[in-house]
């Protein structure tokens, strides 16, 4: 079989969101959206679901897929429903539901519900993506909370530059938040994974945790908070042919790379379609069985190539990491020049292998 494989850790999975609840100090709801940021939403579902306080997803159809893998806790929908006709089905297995435009205020006022459905209240403190203007959730408060079968539970916002930790603007979102709920007495959500590590005075009664609960930090710089996180995906392959060239020989498409003096090079199985990054950069990390090395050469579909001059124990079948406890996948998205969110969330082909 190809040796390109994602080790899931649901160990780590486990301790991250014990570091999440533990730095909320309220209820955490584990954010497990687009597949669980890669790692395979049922799979960490079912591992956190004696603890978790709920999950958060970004639509039904996922919300589904967890229910009928037989998770049972809360799930709540990010962006609630996108067509009122999703309400009969919202309100049978019991999801949570996020409003944030007065579109779906009408659409519950006329739902024919068989129980109270909960719902979640999004103000737009300042991120200008999703989210009701304060007097719009006043005024979708006061709507919602006389509708018999509506029970309006929370009262969230979302920050748009938390991973920035000397931005003015979360202090500002925080603070609209703030006189918001000051007038309508919900419990309250904010802080997700950037506010969770390097906001401790910024909290609410529900977090909303996912980043972090990967093992992957949000910041560009150490940490002491996001340091304590142990990384859940290792993604892993191993060499399988191996280059001598002298100085001056190209190195793969485009050859971007071109020897300077005699080397050895080591063609890995996993690339671009696997999710790596196909622009990283040559200086971008890897471990060759466990010892630092790096990437030369452009990314390829399939394979990616290291520098294997200075490893002479490496070879065919050595085993080289990505990413994982050695490499930090943020470390790999930084050098690539793009987040660690979609580079985490675009695993692809390699299959999971969850221990
Ligand atoms: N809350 C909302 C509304 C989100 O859209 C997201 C993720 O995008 C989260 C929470 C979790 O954010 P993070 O992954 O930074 O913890």
């Amino acid at each position: 079989m190809r040796p390109a494989r994602a080790l899931i850790d649901l160990g780590a999975l486990r301790h991250n969101y014990r570091l999440a609840k533990a730095a909320g100090g309220g209820k955490t709801l584990a954010v497990i959206k687009a597949d669980a940021y890669g790692h395979g939403a049922v799979r960490c579902a079912q591992a956190l679901q004696n603890e978790a306080d709920g999950f958060a997803v970004a639509c039904i159809e996922e919300a589904l897929e967890l229910r009928q893998a037989g998770i049972e806790a809360p799930i709540l929908l990010l962006e609630g429903f996108f067509d009122k006709d999703e309400l009969p089905l919202i309100d049978r297995h019991g999801f949570w539901c996020m409003v944030h435009d007065p579109w779906q205020v009408e659409a519950l006022e006329r739902a024919a519900l068989t129980r109270p459905l909960k719902v979640w209240l999004k103000q737009d403190s300042g991120m200008h993506r999703l989210g009701l203007s304060a007097q719009a959730c006043m005024a979708a408060w006061q709507r919602l909370r006389q509708v018999p079968d509506i029970e309006p539970m929370v009262l969230a916002s979302h920050f748009a530059r938390a991973d920035e930790l000397d931005c003015v603007r979360t202090r500002e979102q925080a603070e609209a938040f703030a006189q918001l709920s000051a007038q309508i007495p919900l419990p309250t959500s904010l802080s997700n994974s950037p506010a969770l590590l390097g906001w401790p005075d910024i909290r609410g009664d529900w977090s909303r945790a996912g980043l972090m609960l990967y093992g992957a930090t949000p910041f560009p710089a150490a940490h002491p908070q996001a340091d304590r996180l142990r990384p859940v995906m290792t993604l892993e392959s191993q060499i399988i042919a191996v280059r001598e060239l002298p100085s001056g020989e190209p190195i793969g498409y485009g050859g971007r790379f071109v020897t300077r003096k005699s080397s050895r090079i080591g063609v890995v199985a996993l690339g671009y379609a696997d999710g790596y990054p196909q622009f990283a950069p040559d200086d971008t990390p890897v471990a060759l069985a466990g010892k630092p090395g790096h990437l030369i050469g452009r990314v390829s579909m399939d394979m990616l190539t290291v520098d294997l001059t200075d490893h002479p124990y490496a070879g065919i079948g050595t085993p080289v990491q990505l990413w994982g406890d050695q490499v930090a996948v943020s470390s790999v998205a930084a050098r690539s020049g793009i987040s660690v969110y979609p580079l985490l969330c675009g695993l692809k082909r390699a299959p999971r292998i969850y221990i």
